[in-house]
């Protein structure tokens, strides 16, 4: 074995994290900062690049200080991989190498009219089957248009032909290794990668307007894009490269067709392998790669249920309305009360996403009564992301023709043991939680540590130990009442704007 480590950095919404793995797939050290978006108008989420680069690298210094103190050093890690918040799109400008405007953050709704003029001129619904995802304010590509059409910088830097555009990980592949670099599952949130040559569509491209010399390179998810040429990782390989929901893919080990997992962060999103090809849904999900773990490797692809308000919801209750002091209180509230008192919460924040995908939908809750207390709130705010959760299961089963037995879950909002009975009860499945819950930094580790050889191949990877399993506690008619009530509020939500 060349080395004895391999590191991860998880560039997430919330917060930048670097961590460190052994062979077993145990974390030796770990760094995290957390920073806060910016909300500058109803709907805009966005965020300074260098930023995010800078949380980065603060996480990776801090990182390596801890591992220093257990007698380890920087070089006795081989590789490093990069799992992202995906389609966060951030532009810059080649020749100064320093971003051109804000990242525009994956939830933000400010393109809605950009998305309606392209859905008139997409009569045909020619886009979706070359990339697998529906017109919607969630994807790159749109985000792309609303930048030249809006930021005289980056119109700028388009007629020097100096533009760059990226997701998150090219912009930190590029500022870390000097290179113009995205993966395959990156590259499959843009709306501009056909899914099945795995290149730039030219027809997808002429489509968005968007000139194929702006966006970087595609290579697969698992191979060595280049050294890191500053900082205390100086001359150490970039050797994996994941979006966040892939990487967690990876991470909980869903290598064969069937398998499926859920991620509980700010946002939820449920990845189902479906194998070597692609399957095109007839149930609002999206259809995106789900790995290329190497060059000469097949990619596996998989359907997506994206929820776009998750642990969002919670930390909306502890800065917003102030009824929480932390996350984790949620669930002291939460467990004050015995069911939701009839209240029901559609945190529809940015709209529905799958199976919906209405950017118009708004927040609601609905059923109070003066018997309804904040615990009741708190509760119907966990089941909130269970039911989207249940929607998205259910469309699942549909286009995939089998029905799901089982759901492994991961992402900070899995630390809430009230949120995953209520979902074990509200889904009537099993409901699997692993012990070691950094998942998608763990996909990400895999995928740099099999493009160097840190393992030989899947099967050289350890299988993790299950933690804790939740199994339905209510019978069929306690949860058809609870879902009819549901389906109500969701009609609300759909009603109004
Ligand atoms: P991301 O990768 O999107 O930044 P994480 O996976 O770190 O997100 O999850 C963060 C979310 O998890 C936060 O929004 C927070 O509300 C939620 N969370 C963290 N701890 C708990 C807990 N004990 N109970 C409920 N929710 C929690």
């Amino acid at each position: 074995m060349p080395g004895k480590l391999v590191g991860s950095i998880d560039q997430g919404t919330s917060s930048s994290r670097f961590l460190v793995f052994d062979v077993h797939g145990k974390i030796i050290a770990s760094h995290q900062i957390e920073y806060q978006n910016e909300f500058p108008k109803p709907g805009w989420v966005e965020k300074c690049p260098n930023e995010l680069l800078d949380s980065v690298t603060d996480s990776v210094n801090g990182c390596i200080t801890t591992l220093k103190k257990l007698g380890y050093s920087a070089s006795d890690i081989v590789s490093v991989g990069i799992t992202n918040q995906r389609e966060t799109t951030v532009a810059w400008d080649s020749e100064t190498g320093e971003p051109l405007t804000n990242a525009i953050i994956w939830s933000d709704t400010r393109t809605r009219d950009v998305v309606q003029r392209l859905t008139a001129k997409d009569k045909d619904s020619k886009i979706q089957p070359i990339c697998g995802l529906p017109l919607a304010t969630y994807f790159s590509a749109v985000k792309m248009i609303w930048m030249l059409e809006n930021v005289d910088a980056v119109k700028q830097a388009r007629d020097k032909g100096t533009l760059r555009f990226g997701n998150v990980d090219a912009w930190l592949i590029y500022k870390l290794t000097g290179k113009n670099i995205t993966d395959v599952t990156n590259a499959s949130r843009t709306m501009l990668m056909d899914l099945k040559t795995l290149k730039w569509s030219d027809e997808a491209c002429k489509f968005f307007g968007i000139d194929k010399s702006s966006l970087p390179e595609i290579r697969s998810s698992s191979e060595v894009y280049g050294e890191i040429t500053s900082g205390p990782l100086k001359g150490i390989p970039i050797a994996g490269d994941l979006g966040d929901q892939q990487a967690a893919t990876v991470g909980q080990l869903c290598f064969s067709p069937g398998e499926a997992k859920n991620t509980y962060g700010t946002g939820c999103f449920m990845l189902f392998n479906t194998g070597e090809t692609p399957i095109f849904s007839k149930n609002g999900l999206l259809t995106t790669v789900a790995y290329q773990l190497g060059p000469n490797e097949k990619p596996a692809y998989a359907l997506e249920g994206s929820i776009a308000v998750a642990g969002s919801a919670i930390q909306w209750l502890r800065d917003k309305l102030g009824i929480i002091n932390s996350a984790r209180e949620i669930n002291i509230l939460a467990d004050s009360v015995q069911d939701n008192g009839g209240v029901y919460f559609v945190t529809a924040f940015s709209g529905l996403f799958a199976p919906h995908w209405r950017d118009d939908a708004r927040g609601c809750i609905v059923g109070l009564t003066q018997y309804a207390n904040k615990g009741h709130l708190a509760r119907a705010t966990l089941e909130s992301v269970c039911f989207q959760t249940k929607d998205i299961l259910d469309a699942m089963n549909a286009d995939s023709g089998t029905d799901l037995k089982l759901l492994r879950v991961d992402g900070g909002m899995t630390n809430s043991d009230t949120a995953m009975q209520i979902q074990a009860d509200i889904l009537g499945i099993k409901v699997v939680r692993p012990e070691m819950r950094e998942t998608t930094a763990f996909g990400a580790a895999i995928a740099a540590g099999l493009a160097v050889g840190f393992w030989k191949d899947k099967n050289d990877i350890m299988s993790q130990t299950v933690s804790s399993e939740f199994t339905p506690q209510i019978d069929d008619d306690a949860r058809a009442h609870l879902l009819e009530g549901w389906k109500k509020a969701i009609e609300k939500s759909l009603n109004s704007a």
